[in-house]
């Protein structure tokens, strides 16, 4: 018979989480898992399954529901940078029943395959997942991260290809993997149908590396951090700025807020340069 702190490292050894039928199998009396909840060594997330105390919320709302983390919530918890999003991503089995909790936020798949309690979707079947349910651009955003991070290989690559649309396939293509942040994806992307020419990561001497260069001269600039009046780093980027203005190139400088909540001004802004010709260094007049 299995005591109360063995009950907790049985259901550790099965994941993390555990069915009654699975502890009782492992020789625990119902006693014992009783005491083992009771002494907060396991907790009950619905009638029959149980978790350790420190799982996650999204891995607790997959429980409650009976399947898996999925989507953009597996991606996420496999440290991807992702778009902001509401509630968890869970996939619970099409033949399965649907257990429901009370303040549900949760956006719940039904794949045709299986979706194991307490399981998360591997990065591959995640990036499938969240373009299907949250389009191209969350997509790109968490592949680009996936990419750069190396959560995923060339075979999980092809497998993500394999299981797209044709149509939309070009998105891998085009998906780099040194974007050194999700912004510079979401811009890149999002700068994509304007047809302009758009160099990421460039090295300028004496500047040092720019997020990107549209044309020759028009540097972005996307801060993923905190900019605070008066911090270095406040003063290293307007000296970035004073160095590559001297070099004859214009910055625009967006942080997240701005890329995220206000494309409307961002995008304003770098057309505004384009269509002025800003962005090309103009050749020199000359006078005869
Ligand atoms: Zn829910
Ligand atoms: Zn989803």
């Amino acid at each position: 018979m299995l005591i109360s702190s063995e009950v907790a490292a049985r259901c550790d050894m099965l994941g993390g989480v555990a069915r009654t039928g699975e502890l009782i199998a492992a020789g625990a009396s119902k006693h014992a898992i009783a005491v083992a909840v009771r002494e907060r060594m396991i907790e009950r997330v619905r009638e029959g399954v149980y978790c350790l105390p420190g799982t996650s919320q999204a891995s607790r709302s997959a429980l409650v529901h009976g399947g898996m983390v999925s989507c953009i919530s597996a991606a996420e918890a496999a440290g991807l940078w992702v778009i902001e999003h509401h509630g968890t991503h869970v996939a619970v089995a099409r033949q399965s029943r649907l257990h429901p909790h009370d303040g549900c936020a949760c956006t719940v798949h039904r794949p045709n395959g299986p979706a194991p309690l307490g399981r998360r979707s591997p990065v591959s079947r995640a990036l499938v997942e969240i373009l299907g349910c949250l389009g191209d651009e969350a997509f790109f955003i968490a592949l680009e991260s996936a990419m750069r991070l190396r959560k995923i290989d060339a075979a999980g690559l092809a497998r993500v290809r394999r299981r797209m649309p044709l149509g939309k396939r070009s998105l891998v293509d085009f998906a780099r993997g040194d974007a050194d942040s999700g912004l510079e994806s979401l811009l890149r992307f999002r700068l994509r149908r304007y047809g302009l020419d758009v160099a990421a990561q460039v090295d300028i001497p004496g500047v040092g590396r720019v997020d990107f260069v549209i044309g020759d001269r028009l540097v972005i600039e996307v801060d993923g951090r905190q900019n605070h009046e008066g911090s270095p780093r406040r003063h290293r980027d307007l000296e970035r700025d004073a160095v590559a203005a001297g070099l004859g190139f214009d910055t625009l400088r967006f942080d997240y807020a701005l890329v995220v909540h206000d494309w409307t001004t961002v995008l304003g802004a770098i057309l505004a340069k384009v269509d002025a010709e800003l962005h090309r260094t103009q050749s020199p007049v000359r006078f005869l």
